[in-house]
């Protein structure tokens, strides 16, 4: 084995949003930053996120004229993981959450929009915001990368069209109408033209959006620092002694690098998602199959911390971020997961039933407590899979998981195996193995429910979040419509994280603690490797972005102050 050495102020490992943050702070901050990423593309699951930040008082949204503070932002918080929990990280984080944003789009590519209303998750605890919380980045045009694109991990599949074509949330609807409006028909004929002209020249199309359009801002800001990047040069172990971390081992092909790092080693390699120990020891049981983590994602910061006295902090029962999942078959036979975030489950019309045909849940609370919801079911009653049930009428208008609305041939999603469908709920809940009566009882009374308007059960269009993602056209409650035209479809969704939130125990500037609680010089981390300042919970829209990037931030900050070592 050929060995290499080399000397830098800041080692940094991993290139998902939060060592790239780390490792642009540090360059701007006049540091000799080196990072290096196990995979041979930046991104990992930040490149196939929705890219939306949680920074409540974002100068973004005040100019947009959204008034927010960190005050009542805290009180919500207060509200939903405790008074004291993580206190100290909390603070911080609100702290310097807008000043990190400035800081990013003051003086790199990386720019936010703000996304309005976007209601927290969580509206009816005091503090909560129904807008000016959450920003997204801007749009990328990728073609400025030049060869350097193929260094940008692609979307899921399922987030593209035409097997390369990312589309936003404000392209929707232009392009679901597209035969509406001359207007909307231009909209889709730009984009559709756009994509053509790409695919000339690139595997797929330039024009990025959300996380997609994050980590590649963020790479585009790195490359024009020229800061150093190794590629397929993944963190092995880090190298320490008694005055703290002195640098780590980095293993690339053929050769091992001993990287000395003077002022410290950031990781940020996104945590264990794919670590079949970790997942046992901090998740649910039955441990759940799916995770919608970068694969590469096995937790080695996280082990490379403990191996040197790192502690982990776990809060009991909140061990991931969730979103419940369909899964997809992909072109090439490969299989894929559908996260159910935002376009199905609110709308008017559809229910999740569980192994006994009942509802154990209102479908519109977010992605995360759904799922939470389907965990505390199944200790009673199999709820895992659970059904998303609806008519043909709602397949046709809302779409349901990776068939879109007005989808012209439902029927190669059902011979495909993605859902299935019957003409009548009695075949339906036979081909579920669900009792059919019950099934029927619990369609007939949610079918009341649409006509008064009131959900009884579960109070499904009675939160902010609920309606946004509702339908507002439909009366008298946004959120819930009849099931009675078919055929009848039903959709398996299982539980999958889309982020950790357990991870090293870190202090406010992100420098691990070890099992005393004290700080392990020259040791940080962010990201999905650091356990999330949010204690499990989910507060609102870009709950593990914003502090993987805070935090990165205040971890570079941090080591810029230490003395060399
Ligand atoms: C569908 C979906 C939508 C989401 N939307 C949002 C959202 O809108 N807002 C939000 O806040 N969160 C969202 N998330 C979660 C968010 O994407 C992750 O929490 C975030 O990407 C974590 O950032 P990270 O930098 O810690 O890890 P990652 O983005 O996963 O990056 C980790 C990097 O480290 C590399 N690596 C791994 N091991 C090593 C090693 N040993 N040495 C060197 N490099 C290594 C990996 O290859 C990877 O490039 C979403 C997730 C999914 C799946």
């Amino acid at each position: 084995m050929v060995q290499e050495a080399r000397e830098v102020d800041l080692l940094v490992a991993g290139a998902g949003p939060a060592g790239m943050t780390a490792a642009l702070v540090a360059s701007l901050e006049g540091l000799d930053v080196l990072l290096c990423e196990k995979s041979d593309q930046v991104g990992g699951t930040g490149a196939t996120s929705a890219g939306t930040l949680w920074i409540p008082g974002n100068s973004q949204s005040k100019a947009a004229g959204y008034n927010d503070n960190a005050e009542e932002a805290d009180r919500y918080l207060s509200g939903l993981v405790g008074e004291a929990t993580y206190r100290e990280l909390r603070d911080a984080y609100l702290k310097s959450g807008p000043a990190v944003i400035d800081y990013l789009t003051g003086r790199t590519d990386v720019r936010f929009l703000p996304c309005g209303p976007h209601p927290d998750y969580r509206n009816n605890i005091a503090g909560a915001a129904f807008a000016g919380r959450a920003i997204v980045p801007v749009p990328f045009d990728a073609r400025v990368l030049g060869d350097d694109f193929h260094r940008v991990r692609a979307p899921i599949p399922e987030f593209m069209l035409f097997g390369g074509m990312m589309v936003g949330k404000p392209d929707l609807a232009p392009l679901i109408g597209r035969f509406q409006s001359l207007n909307n028909f231009i909209y889709a004929a730009r984009l559709f033209a756009r994509f053509v002209a790409d695919r000339l020249r690139h595997p797929r199309g330039t024009r990025l959006m959300m996380g997609n359009a994050l980590v590649a801002r963020l790479f585009y800001s790195l490359r024009q620092r020229r800061v150093p990047i190794l590629f397929n040069a993944p963190l092995v172990e880090l190298l320490h002694n008694s005055d703290g971390v002195t640098g780590a081992r980095i293993g690339t092909d053929g050769k091992d690098v001993t990287i000395s790092a003077r002022k410290g080693v950031v990781l940020a390699t996104g945590g264990y998602a794919h670590n079949e120990n970790f997942r046992r020891a901090f998740m649910p049981q039955p441990v759940p199959q799916y995770s919608m983590s970068f694969a590469g994602n096995v937790g080695e910061g996280v082990v490379a911390g403990e191996r040197i006295g790192a502690a982990l902090a776990h809060k009991d029962g909140a061990s991931g971020l969730w979103a419940p999942v369909s899964v997809t078959t992909r072109r090439d036979g490969n299989k894929g997961l559908f996260p159910h975030l935002v376009l199905d489950r609110a709308k008017p019309g559809l229910i999740a039933v569980n192994s006994a045909g009942q509802r154990f849940v209102n479908e519109a609370v977010s992605y995360h407590d759904f799922v939470l919801a389907m965990f505390e079911r199944n200790e009673t009653t199999p709820s895992i899979p659970a059904y998303l049930i609806c008519d043909a009428g709602f397949l046709d208008k809302y779409g349901l998981g990776i068939i879109y609305p007005g989808h012209r041939n439902p029927r190669k999603f059902v011979d495909s195996g993605y859902v299935v469908s019957a003409d009548t709920l009695d075949a339906l809940a036979g081909m579920l193995d669900i009792d059919a009566a019950a099934l029927k009882a619990t369609i007939a009374r949610h079918n009341g429910f649409a006509r008064t308007g009131t959900d009884l059960d579960f109070g499904k269009g009675e939160t902010d979040l609920n309606r946004f993602n509702g339908d507002p056209q439909h009366k008298p409650n946004p959120c819930i419509g009849p099931i009675e035209t078919p055929p009848f479809y039903a959709l398996a969704v299982w539980p999958a994280d889309i982020a950790v939130s357990s991870g090293l125990a870190a202090d406010a500037d992100a420098r691990v603690l070890d099992k005393s609680g004290r700080h392990i010089p020259g040791l940080y981390a962010c990201g999905n490797d650091m356990a999330s300042v949010m204690a499990g919970s989910y507060p609102g829209p870009g709950t593990t972005l914003g502090p993987a990037m805070v935090f990165a931030y205040r971890a570079a900050m941090h080591a810029k102050t230490r003395a060399a070592l």
